[in-house]
């Protein structure tokens, strides 16, 4: 079954549009897989909409897989999954607008407060308790507490948890060698997120949520688990320690708009970089890099047709690639796969990363907005 999401780009047109389809039995495997890498409570990750994918779609998913928590980077992203109907505890935790206090408590939304400054903002604001995880910089000066000013964030949590304004509800760092299947990395931020801990048990709070690792540390390294783990690539396919083989939870599919058989010596697309050396047929197909297509690909890029990989030739285009299909002519309206967990010809999101020389998470969250959503 699928099920159109939003309205289609070219309703008079017979031609498949670009279409980007979530596959939430994919999520599920992969909370499945999590499962088994950890007895820790598993945090979904839906930040960036899922990843791309879809936010409500993919805490779905990971829910009814399992997944106990679900975790967003900003108030307004978790109101989005309380109103789409998820009930279970919800963190926020970057919050660049400022976390709203009281849509907070008002949708027992969970935020991650990381500096004295913040705190003393939502005690201002709070008119009732807010549910609050104290951040820790386990390493990464990227947000969170420095160690240093940990002892005075605890005396306002205290002052403050007095005054009914915040309850105390778990402590999170962050790994900052969060891409590597390595223990010796792992170990400072393990050591730093302990005595956090047990500075905030010591200061009378507790019992506490501690949480640290990402989707590289809940599969590799039991050591950084703590009493949950927060999973967001590892929901989509993409294992950053690409130790475990996850399954891709999206596919995207557009078409041949346009095919032409042209002689040796054509020239394709932009600035004419790409010249063809023998007689063949090219097929355009309708996505560019405002699709999200990456502009510098590695010779080896290209895509599924007919059940085979042909290469994507010349320049990049906004709104279009053009593929050497050799000696087959695709008609108007073929299927292309331009990726998808399916294996064989079609590539996968890793393909693309690495044709890219970038990180999986780049392509998935960087399909653009005209490309049609659906959900298997
Ligand atoms: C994005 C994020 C995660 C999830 O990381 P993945 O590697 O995608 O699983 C976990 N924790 C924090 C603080 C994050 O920002």
């Amino acid at each position: 079954m699928t099920v159109v999401l939003t309205p289609a780009r070219a309703t008079l047109s017979a031609l498949p549009v670009p279409t980007l389809q979530t596959i939430p039995d994919a999520v599920a495997a992969n909370v499945h897989l999590v499962r088994a890498a950890t007895a820790s409570i598993i945090m979904a990750v839906v930040k960036a909409d899922g990843y791309g994918h879809g936010a409500v779609t993919v805490a779905r998913a990971a829910v009814d897989a399992g997944a106990e928590w679900l975790g967003v980077t900003e108030v307004a992203e978790a109101v989005a999954l309380r109103e789409a109907g998820l009930t279970v505890p919800i963190l926020s935790w970057l919050n660049p607008a400022g976390a709203d206090a009281l849509l907070a408590a008002a949708h027992r939304i969970d935020v991650a407060v990381g500096s004295v400054e913040e705190l003393r903002q939502l005690v201002a604001d709070a008119e009732q308790p807010v549910r609050v995880h104290l951040h820790l910089d386990t390493g990464m000066a990227r947000g969170g507490c420095a160690v240093e000013d940990w002892a005075e964030l605890l005396r306002l949590a205290r002052r403050a948890v007095t005054g009914g304004r915040i309850e105390i509800v778990g402590v999170m760092g962050h790994l900052p060698r969060a891409d590597e299947a390595d223990p010796v990395a792992n170990a400072a931020a393990v050591l730093r997120m302990r005595q956090g801990r047990d500075a905030v048990l010591r200061a009378g709070f507790g019992p506490l949520l501690v949480h640290l690792a990402a989707t590289a540390g809940a599969l590799t390294d039991p050591t950084t688990h703590f009493g949950m783990v927060r999973i967001g690539a590892g929901l989509v396919g993409i294992d950053p320690s690409e130790t475990v083989a996850l399954v891709g939870a999206s596919r995207f599919t557009a078409s041949v708009v346009h095919s032409a058989g042209v002689p040796a010596g054509t020239a394709v697309g932009y600035g004419g970089t790409c010249v063809m050396t023998r007689a063949t047929h090219l097929s355009v197909v309708g996505v560019g890099y405002a699709d999200g297509i990456p502009r510098q690909l590695s010779a080896e890029a290209g895509v599924e047709i007919g059940g085979r990989r042909h290469p994507i030739v010349g320049r990049v285009s906004m709104d279009q690639i053009v593929v050497d299909t050799g000696e087959v002519s695709f008609p108007r309206g073929t299927a292309v796969t331009l990726y998808g967990p399916d294996g064989g010809a079609v590539p996968s999101v890793q393909d693309w990363a690495r044709w890219a020389e970038t990180i999986p998470h780049t392509i998935v969250t960087g399909i653009g907005p005209r490309v049609q959503r659906s959900i298997a």
